[in-house]
């Protein structure tokens, strides 16, 4: 560990009693700072955290034209007047000294010099037109993080002629994004504040936390309510289960397969529901009548009893009962993460539980404006280049989220030459950052971040530094996800202080880069004349969103299943829960969800599955720089891989050993926490640390990165990394 600077207790002391003196740039005299303080009001503003895919509502306290302190967002959904410690300890990254400060071009190997907006903006766009006059629209790549940059990219996208906008997603939940609409034609999610039992497996909600998911299911076992927890890991939200049961690693299907047996051999099953509500469930009995949880004892390692009393605990308390729907966790690990989705809806759909209190329940929706501006004219575009749903290549990868593990080897087969990498960091997210410093081969690569990340560092041709989220307003935003609440609600990001470096938000950054390639008149509006349009229809002014930052509208959410005319009307083809999907049945699967093994496994006596987490206090690497979340990860030895004790005693490794790590890819070492909380098969390691980033001080040569282990491949359903198909060989001693 070299995180020294800050220890927990100091931070939170600071962050408490004068959080304004903690957050002070080095250079800021606090005398002056101090004396201009005392008389100045404070002013508390509105806004939405970016500390990781909740934005929680939040107020950010401003004297003096700085941060003092931040809170929860009383009304917001996912934050009901909390935030957690990432969301307190993030604010005060805007004066954190590793960011980039203005525009930066490359000049070598690892050096950039500082230049203008303007000459960023015209260098760019002289190289953009060229590199589109010569290869076409089909060579520039969009690629970001989620989808907030996702509106302005497609007019960019469209004037260029250019299909291929691709996000971070098929490291994170991208199977379950492909599964519930073809199911059940919608997300749904678990009612936990009302519910009787909740089956969590896959999914750590105390690890990547919700603030108000954590306080409903909190509440929910005031009132008698029952908490599973299946993970091969006893991870956060185990602590507060009734039950820990640790899995295997890559062996859900099994236990779900196994849980369904249960539930159908013992006529434990909503039968009413699924005569009324399901298609292919003969198909799908058919085909898994022999997956017994004896069957499945010998795959998970779970004793057949306990899957069946899980089955029939489940059963007692449907329909007030339900499987989490998973997210990270249980959609982008395994060669089998899309049939895992799969039968997280068959066992959902079994319970009867859907459109139902305690079960579950849809976002509550309400429907916005949008800005009445010019548009590009359509242009023909070429296939996408990454595949993503294009017949005979990946079909069924949503062409929406797109496959960016195959982005280095398309530029490094010339087939990208220009490529916008905004909010996002593949060089640290992606598999093995070696094989993602191809995409420098590229003729154009410009990185939109707000740090000096390792994508910038070691594959950018320019920087343009985005303004930090309490420096810049943006489109208003629908509260959902995750967990339900019934009533829609509206939420918006505004500036809560100038920008402190000479940074843009997106929205000017591109005008400034339209300008340069004849797109100007496309980007020719503001973000609040957006967001006046967008509201419109619900009948508010923005004065009143800007004053409240959240604003709640009458309930939306209805249980009963949708119906039209007295008939099911999902969005399916059928307008019933689809068991089997028909497009699926590619290259040998099957439409409903069968038995799939992991792709690899660990055989020998010193090798392990390599398996990786959420700790409470980090957003996997975006909080890595953070001087005052990484002294909580001193405190806590937080970078430490977790071994089981039996294994490890088998080694000879004892806690606090260091150990070599090494795969196919990569050797490195760590310090091991030997742990009985950990299934002996594998290794666990936190997903936050192992920044290579000099100029990223603070997180710079901190902990290992899961990723530097894993080689790049594509599971051929949903497109996801297969982040945890990847087998490790552990030994005691450094290299
Ligand atoms: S959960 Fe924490 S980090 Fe995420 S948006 Fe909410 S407060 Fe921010």
């Amino acid at each position: 560990m070299k995180v020294k600077q800050i220890k927990r207790r100091t931070f939170l002391k600071m962050a408490a009693a004068a959080g304004a003196i903690s957050i002070l740039p080095i250079h800021f005299s606090l005398r002056e700072f101090s004396r201009a303080a005392e008389n100045s009001p404070i002013k508390r503003i509105p806004t939405l955290c970016n500390g990781c895919s909740n934005m929680c509502g939040m107020y950010v306290y401003v004297k003096n034209g700085r941060i003092w302190k931040t809170e929860g967002h009383p009304i917001h959904m996912k934050s009901r007047g909390r935030i957690c410690a990432r969301g307190h300890g993030m604010v005060i990254d805007v004066y954190n000294p590793d960011r980039v400060t203005q525009p930066m071009k490359r000049i070598g190997e690892m050096e950039f010099e500082p230049i203008s907006w303007e000459q960023a903006f015209k260098e760019i766009g002289e190289k953009l037109n060229s590199v589109i006059e010569q290869y076409g629209g089909d060579s520039f790549v969009w690629m970001e993080h989620g989808v907030r940059g996702k509106h302005y990219a497609d007019i960019l996208l469209e004037f260029l002629g250019s299909p291929n906008y691709i996000t971070h997603y098929a490291t994170c939940f991208t199977s379950k994004t492909n599964v519930w609409p073809k199911m059940v034609g919608t997300n749904l999610y678990g009612d936990h504040e009302n519910t009787k039992y909740m089956l969590f497996v896959g999914r750590n909600f105390a690890g990547g936390i919700i603030p108000n998911g954590m306080n409903q299911i909190v509440k929910a076992k005031e009132k008698g309510a029952k908490l599973v927890v299946v993970d091969p890991r006893h991870c956060e939200l185990a602590i507060l289960a009734d039950e820990w049961i640790p899995i295997r690693p890559g062996t859900d299907l099994a236990f779900f397969l196994a849980i369904a047996n249960t539930l159908i051999t013992e006529r434990l099953y909503d039968r009413q529901f699924v005569a009324n509500y399901v298609e292919g469930f003969d198909e799908f009995w058919q085909a898994n009548k022999l997956c017994t949880p004896e069957w499945a004892e010998e795959i998970t390692d779970v004793p057949a009893d306990k899957i069946r009393q899980t089955a029939r605990d489940m059963a007692k308390a449907a329909p007030r009962a339900f499987l989490e729907t998973g997210y990270h966790g249980l959609n982008a690990h395994y060669i089998n993460s899309v049939q895992q989705a799969q039968m997280n809806v068959v066992i959902n759909a079994l319970l009867g539980n859907m459109f139902k209190k305690g079960g579950l329940l849809p976002s509550a929706e309400i429907t916005l404006g949008s800005l009445d501006v010019e548009k590009p004219p359509e242009k023909e575009k070429g296939p996408r280049v990454d595949g993503a749903g294009e017949a005979g290549k990946y079909a069924t990868v949503e062409a929406g989220r797109g496959i960016p593990q195959l982005v280095p080897q398309l530029v490094d087969e010339g087939k990208v030459k220009a490529l916008f990498i905004y909010h996002y960091n593949p060089l640290r997210t992606g598999p093995d950052p070696e094989y993602q410093k191809k995409m420098k081969k590229a003729d154009l690569v410009v990185s939109i971040p707000i740090d000096w990340n390792e994508t910038s560092l070691y594959v950018a041709d320019y920087i343009l530094p985005e303004s930090y989220f309490l420096e810049r307003t943006e489109r208003p935003l629908l509260c959902h996800g995750h967990i339900t609440h019934p009533y829609p609600q509206v939420a918006w990001r505004q500036k809560v202080i100038e920008p402190v470096h000479d940074t843009r938000p997106l929205l000017d950054i591109l005008k400034g880069i339209a300008a340069e390639i004849g797109a100007m008149e496309y980007f020719d509006f503001t973000v609040e004349q957006e967001a006046a349009a967008m509201i419109e229809p619900l009948g508010i002014s923005l004065d009143r969103l800007k004053d409240a930052g959240c604003l709640e509208f009458p309930a939306s959410v209805e249980e009963g299943m949708p119906k039209i005319r007295g008939n099911p009307a999902l969005r399916t083809p059928s307008g019933k829960v689809e068991f089997s999907v028909g497009i699926y049945k590619v290259n040998g699967f099957s439409g409903v969800p069968r038995w799939i093994p992991p792709k690899v496994n660990p055989v020998h006596e010193d090798e392990f599955r390599l398996i990786h987490g959420k700790q409470p206090w980090h957003s996997h690497h975006v909080t890595s720089n953070n001087p005052y979340l990484m002294a909580i990860t001193e405190d806590y030895n937080g970078t430490w891989i977790w071994m089981n004790r039996s294994r490890a005693e088998k080694l000879g490794i004892k806690n606090g050993d260091l150990i070599t790590i090494e795969s196919e890819k990569a050797k490195k070492q760590i310090n091991v926490k030997v742990t009985e909380l950990l299934h002996p098969d594998c290794v666990w390691v936190p997903s936050a640390y192992g920044g290579f980033s000099k100029k990223a001080r603070t997180a710079y040569g901190v902990g290992l990165n899961y990723n530097d282990f894993l080689p790049a491949m594509v599971e051929p359903i949903a497109g996801s990394v297969m982040g945890q198909e990847v087998i490790v060989k552990v030994r005691k001693g450094g290299v």
